[in-house]
């Protein structure tokens, strides 16, 4: 079967794949491998095959990552998209996959090494070098991070200091009331925005906000693979000389993992959260689904996740969906799962 990807009808969704190695910890005991990538002309680059039971899944997205691309490749290919912010586009990057699958190694990777970290360390420090080159034109920019966690349908602050102290219940009677105003501007009240303006300030931030999702370690960490973490850069340029004027905004979003729990494990809470993941997850491709068919009404207020993105996913904006896929044999109905996901957005 045959998912073809016309890019014509998709608008502004693009769908990128990536194939994370396989790890010393993945149960493959010498199986052959369940992925592979055609080599004919009109998919070359961008198609994946997925046997299972003996039965191919052919797969074409607008680009496709091996096991081999780096992050530097990867990045190379999201440079433009990112750039555009500047000039004052509403762009959104998501990771989407199982847990496992590379969804934070794609968008955060390991911050401390200039080889493997990923996409946002990335993307920020192109940004502040291009804003600042573009001073010689007369531009001048202000930049402020966000940086929070949807979990259980519930809105949590990456940045608060308090947090990160460990001081969890000092966000009690905070709201975190998400709100849009008329041009398009989205505020989440008592949420922490910083100025940034160096990438000094930004890698600190992020270390806080690594050091926030660790704080109270089994839960968090647990959560971690149930929550969905939104990275937000709002730029403002000004032109001094010619007065223009842009707003851009840069979301990166590592989605929640995308597994179905089974169902034996899942009663109570863990049902909630499961419920409140699919939620998320599918009204995420509701909206993307009704956007690329130019449907009238676009579900954005099924859940946290969509309407706190709703200006950055519809009109003048740019989206960006990584699928990731583990290639471990044991992991293939997740993956196929994952890769009918991104075929029905593409
Ligand atoms: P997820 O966030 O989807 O749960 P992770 O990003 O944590 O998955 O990746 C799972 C493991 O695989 C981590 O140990 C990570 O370092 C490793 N990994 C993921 N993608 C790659 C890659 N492209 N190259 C090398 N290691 C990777
Ligand atoms: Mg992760």
């Amino acid at each position: 079967k045959l998912h073809n990807t016309i890019l014509e009808l998709k608008g502004n969704i693009r769908v990128f794949c990536r194939v994370r190695p396989l790890l010393p910890a993945d149960s493959s005991n010498g199986e052959a491998s369940v992925i592979s990538f055609p080599t004919s002309a009109e998919s070359f680059g961008r198609g994946i095959n997925l046997i299972q039971n003996g039965q191919k899944h052919q797969f074409v997205f607008d680009k496709m990552f091996s096991h081999e691309s780096s992050q530097q490749e990867v990045f190379v290919e999201i440079s433009q998209l990112v750039q555009s912010a500047l000039d004052g586009y509403k762009v959104c990057i998501f990771a989407y996959g199982q847990t496992g699958s590379g969804k934070t190694y794609t968008m955060m990777g390991k911050t401390d090494s200039s080889e493997q970290k990923g996409l946002i360390p990335r993307s920020l420090e192109q940004i502040f070098q291009s804003s600042q080159s573009l001073s010689c034109q007369g531009w001048k920019y202000k930049m402020q991070a966000s940086m929070l966690e949807i979990y259980n349908e519930t809105i949590h602050d990456l940045l608060s200091t308090n947090r990160a102290s460990g001081a969890d219940k000092s966000n009690a009677g905070k709201t975190y009331t998400i709100n849009h105003d008329a041009s398009g501007n989205t505020y989440v009240s008592d949420l922490t925005i910083v100025d940034v303006s160096t990438i000094k300030e930004v890698s600190s931030l992020l270390h806080q906000a690594a050091q926030s999702r660790s704080v109270g370690k089994t839960r968090m960490n647990e959560q971690s693979s149930r929550s969905h973490m939104v990275f937000t850069l709002r730029i403002s340029g000004f032109n001094e000389s010619t007065e223009q004027q842009v707003q851009g905004v840069l979301n990166l979003i590592d989605l929640a993992g995308s597994e179905r729990l089974s169902k034996s494990e899942s009663t109570g809470s863990t049902l909630r959260e499961t419920q409140a993941i699919n939620k998320s997850l599918s009204s995420l491709s509701d909206v993307i689904f009704s956007l690329a068919k130019k449907e009238d009404h676009v579900p954005f207020r099924n859940s946290k996740l969509t309407y706190l993105l709703q200006p950055c996913l519809g009109g003048n904006s740019k989206t960006l969906m990584f699928v990731n896929i583990s290639p471990d044999p044991s992991s293939t109905g997740e993956s196929l799962c994952s890769l009918r996901f991104a075929a029905r957005v593409n």
